[in-house]
């Protein structure tokens, strides 16, 4: 315990303040840190999670397992129990292996690290899913974007054009993209396995909302990892992700993982929610059916074009994405204003599905902005 102040000479601000731009990398203190607005008490269509909480008997039978949880004890470093059960629930092929993450946030730094060979690239379509270039700068690996195009689907020509000039260690394919909602046509996914010389991981963070995955294929192909999470079907607060490939490609991340990344508590919870698979996907088809209403009454007003989307969240286009989203704010709804963000996002917000009445708050909150 430190002394409080006062009672005992503290290093002066100005001191520390000096070591840590002596210490500290230029690149990282020139970095703000990634930005989460403050939410309780508003309607949160910001963070494409789940608008349900879990079912009160699903809430008593995790804290059942979590009760009973040996938190005294390190966890289980290869999270078997937490494995087990997602081969239970998921169509993973016998043969692949799994790797566990606190989210897919992580093993998006871990896959990250171990490709950061100096010179290396990192490829992506753009505008994606920010932590790709954020862990990439952060390991010194080169970052080469390739547009989408302007309705958000994937140039397949520019893409592979890029891979030939670029030669990429590390491809990331969100399908569905975030911000952008649309999947990666299947066909494009095998050309750029083809081509890559490196690494293609496959994010299906939002899978479940699309209705289509490359998880029971993923042993056919010699450079293929997917990467996928709980986080937007219903757990975004557990944090748990995980990556399926063959055992080769595993076993490396495993090395840079750090050996306790997923808590006891997640671990016990967890194999307790997969079993329960009925409550997450029938959230998951309300979701849906909500997707559909809200993108019907978000394209009827005036000024606001919607795109078509394969996951839990609308891209819409209004005359004036800032001040749509500090209107909506004002009313104590978050959205997730994409302005500035990427030329090709304009004017976009990027707005999750709530709750019906949450939805309607959103339509009603719109339709008295001018
Ligand atoms: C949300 C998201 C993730 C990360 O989710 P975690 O909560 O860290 O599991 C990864 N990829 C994409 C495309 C996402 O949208």
């Amino acid at each position: 315990m430190s002394a409080p102040r006062g009672t005992k000479a503290i290093a002066a601000d100005a001191e520390v303040a000096a070591r840590v731009a002596a210490t500290i990398r230029a690149d990282v203190r020139a970095t703000a840190a990634y930005p989460v607005p403050k939410s309780r008490g508003l309607i949160e269509l910001h963070a494409n999670e789940n608008p349900w909480p879990l079912p009160a008997q699903l809430r008593g039978e995790i804290a059942a397992v979590l009760a009973e949880a040996p938190v005294h004890r390190y966890p289980d470093g290869a999270a078997e129990a937490v494995k087990a059960a997602l081969r239970r629930a998921l169509p993973i092929p016998d043969g692949a292996a799994i790797a566990v993450g606190s989210g897919s946030d992580e093993l998006i730094q871990i896959v990250t690290t171990a490709i950061a060979a100096p010179g290396a690239t990192m490829l992506a379509p753009e505008p994606t899913f920010v932590m790709y270039r954020i862990y990439a700068e952060l390991a010194h690996v080169r970052c080469a974007g390739v547009p989408l195009r302007a309705d958000f689907t994937v140039d397949e020509g520019a893409l592979l054009a890029a891979i030939a000039r670029e030669r990429p260690a590390l491809v990331w394919l969100a399908s569905p993209n975030n911000p952008t909602g649309r999947v990666v046509p299947l066909p494009t996914i095998e050309r750029v396995l083809s081509a890559a010389p490196g690494l293609v991981v496959v994010d299906e963070a939002y899978a479940d909302f699309a209705g289509a995955s490359l998880l029971p294929r993923v042993l056919e192909f010699a450079n293929l990892v997917i990467l996928r999470t709980l986080s937007k079907v219903g757990l975004a607060g557990v944090r748990l992700g995980y990556a399926v490939g063959h055992p080769a490609w595993i076993a490396e991340f495993d090395k840079v993982r750090s050996p306790y990344n997923v808590n006891a508590l997640t671990q016990a919870a967890v194999p307790v929610v997969l079993a329960a698979s009925d409550v997450l996907a029938g959230q998951v088809a309300a979701i849906l059916r909500e997707r559909d209403r809200l993108a019907r009454a978000l394209a009827a007003l005036p000024g606001v074009t919607v795109f078509p989307s394969d996951a839990n969240f609308l891209v819409a286009r209004v005359i004036d994405a800032p001040a749509a989203a500090a209107a909506l704010r004002a009313k104590g709804i978050l959205v997730k204003n994409l302005h500035g963000g990427h030329p090709l996002t304009a004017n976009c917000l990027r707005i999750t599905v709530g709750t019906p009445a949450e939805n309607d708050a959103l339509l009603a909150a719109l339709r008295a902005t001018p």
